[in-house]
């Protein structure tokens, strides 16, 4: 293996200690950071990320309300009960655990949270401000991707960004939005399932995020030497084990740096969040931290 790892759960624990601080900082100042995260249903993989997104904001001095729903939640009940949490000056930020059950639409619950308080950053308001450039909070997947990549000190400006996948969580927002901000001057490549010659494109990739959704998609032969990769995927294979999206073995063996899974993308992901609801608790009391 060549590649050096980018340490997810190093760089997370040192991102979660920036969160803390703020939340100390707040604290000084009378501010109590507050995130509530509600969950509808009983989705096993759910459930174990709002224990993770808890456990998170009480090592980093952040209040959480952990509000648990039935499944036969209706989308009257859970948008009365975000209205119930907007209104709420205590709460600076509000989470929905997504996917949600089938008679409650994603796209309304998510219009429901105010721009302020939505600290995924999936609201329109949200993701317009990141498309034109203003102060918005990031989606927390793609924001922990950028700061692995800045973490290995590799120079962006001029080179080749591949991303694959386009949802509107990671791949949308990780392409043209944080890879190719005003600071950052890079070519963007955002790929999906019908991207022509993708193997190519992705053989270019200076940079190369995958959020595919496929375990070991990526092949050592679709990794440019020396390219850091970022791999976001997160697969339960056969094994019980958690794959990404990249084959770790191949990949490695020619890449300058990559993330490993676990212990990658997904810590960043919780840590950001916790960065997000500090901002949040700062902008809703005119504060600086
Ligand atoms: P989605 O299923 O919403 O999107 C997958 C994307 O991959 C789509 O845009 C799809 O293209 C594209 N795709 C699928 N097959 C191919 C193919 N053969 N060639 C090229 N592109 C393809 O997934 P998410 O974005 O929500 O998640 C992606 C992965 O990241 C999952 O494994 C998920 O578990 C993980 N994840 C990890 C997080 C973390 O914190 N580490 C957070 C969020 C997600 P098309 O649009 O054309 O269908």
């Amino acid at each position: 293996m060549s590649a050096q790892i980018i340490d997810g759960k190093a760089l997370a624990a040192a991102t979660k200690a920036e969160a803390a601080a703020e939340a100390a900082a707040l604290k000084v100042q009378g501010i109590e950071p507050c995130l509530a995260v509600i969950l509808v249903g009983k989705n096993p993989a759910s459930q174990v990320y709002v224990r993770g997104k808890v456990k998170d904001c009480g090592e980093c001095g952040i209040k959480s309300l952990e509000l648990r729903m039935p499944e036969t939640t209706t989308q009257e009940e859970l948008l009365a009960k975000i209205a119930e949490l907007a209104a709420d000056k205590t709460v600076n930020g509000i989470l929905v655990q997504l996917p949600l059950p089938k008679q409650i639409d994603e796209r309304a619950v998510i219009d429901a949270i105010p721009p302020e308080k939505d600290v995924d950053g999936f609201s329109p308001v949200n993701v317009g401000r990141m498309q034109t450039g203003q102060p918005c909070f990031l989606p927390c997947t793609p924001a922990g991707c950028i700061r692995m990549i800045e973490s290995t000190g590799t120079k962006i400006d001029g080179k080749n960004a591949v991303v694959i996948g386009r949802s509107n969580i990671v791949g949308k927002p990780a392409g043209p939005c944080c890879l190719a901000g005003p600071k950052k001057c890079q070519t963007v490549t955002v790929c999906h399932s019908h991207t022509a010659n993708l193997k190519e494109i992705c053989a270019n990739a200076d940079i190369l995020v995958a959020a595919v959704g496929r375990a070991g998609f990526v092949t050592g032969d679709m990794v440019k030497p020396g390219a850091v990769v970022i791999d976001v995927g997160i697969n339960r294979g056969a094994d019980g084990k958690l794959h990404g999206d990249v084959n770790f073995e191949e990949a490695s063996a020619v890449a300058g740096y990559i993330t490993p899974v676990p212990g990658g993308v997904g810590p960043m992901t919780r840590a950001m969040l916790m960065k997000n609801t500090t901002q949040a608790a700062a902008m809703q009391n005119g504060v600086a931290i």
